[in-house]
């Protein structure tokens, strides 16, 4: 089961995903981008964010920065809806979706200033090969800010009422990702991957690795 999980974020999910963050996380990404320059201070030059999805907090990202955000994910379907949405955003300029997968990005060492990512982790195979990847993108100085959550307990709450009605499984599959030995998990990937210092925030807002690239 924990196999399926991991492996499974398959296309055939893409357009009810997108419908969801559409109608009902819309109100997540601005407040969530605004927290992620808050806590990183990174206002400029290049971002990345990793499984974007439909691109939602890229766009919202595009929106309050400097420079470019790479929408990356490994599913056509995805950056196919991602495409048409930042068209629809007219971000074109700023924000650029683009194919890859995060265990061999399609960057150089020491590109980004700032690499997000939102609920992606839980679907990653070798979670410490995928940070290894990250550290290598980032410029010296440069952070990641990675993992899952809601922005706030306002809006957990307002979603999970929503998404009850559509899933009813929708709480426990959340909670599964977020339990207490999952979580365990990427510190000690994080570990394995010989990445160190980092913070994890895990507060109303979700749970969240935040590290920087020092050498
Ligand atoms: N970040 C978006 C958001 O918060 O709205 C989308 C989250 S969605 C739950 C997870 C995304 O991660 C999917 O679009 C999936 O295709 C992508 N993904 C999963 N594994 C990936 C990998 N190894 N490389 C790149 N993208 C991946």
């Amino acid at each position: 089961e924990e196999l399926t999980e991991r492996v499974g974020f398959h296309d055939e999910y893409a357009e009810n995903f997108e419908d969801v963050a559409a109608n009902i996380f819309a109100p997540i990404y601005p407040v969530i981008s605004q927290q992620i320059i808050n806590r990183c201070q990174i206002k400029s030059g290049n971002f990345i964010d990793v499984g974007s999805g439909p691109a939602s907090l890229a766009i919202a990202l595009g929106e309050i920065v400097d420079g470019k955000v790479y929408a990356m994910d490994f599913s056509e379907k995805m950056l196919a809806i991602a495409k048409r949405k930042i068209e629809s955003f007219d971000l074109n300029e700023n924000v650029i979706p683009i194919f890859g997968d995060v265990h061999d990005m399609p960057f150089e060492d020491c590109f980004a200033d700032l690499i997000v990512s939102r609920g992606s982790l839980f679907f990653w195979q070798n979670v410490p090969e995928a940070f290894r990847e990250i550290y290598r993108v980032l410029k010296s100085g440069g952070m990641a800010y990675i993992g899952g959550g809601f922005g706030t307990a306002e809006l957990k709450s307002k979603i999970t009422q929503a998404m009850e009605k559509r899933d009813p499984e929708w709480s426990k599959c959340v909670g599964k990702r977020l339990d207490r030995t999952n979580l365990e998990s990427f510190k000690k990937a994080l570990h394995v991957a010989g990445i160190d210092p980092y913070t994890i925030i895990d507060d109303e807002s979700g749970f969240w690795i935040c590290l920087k690239k020092v050498d």
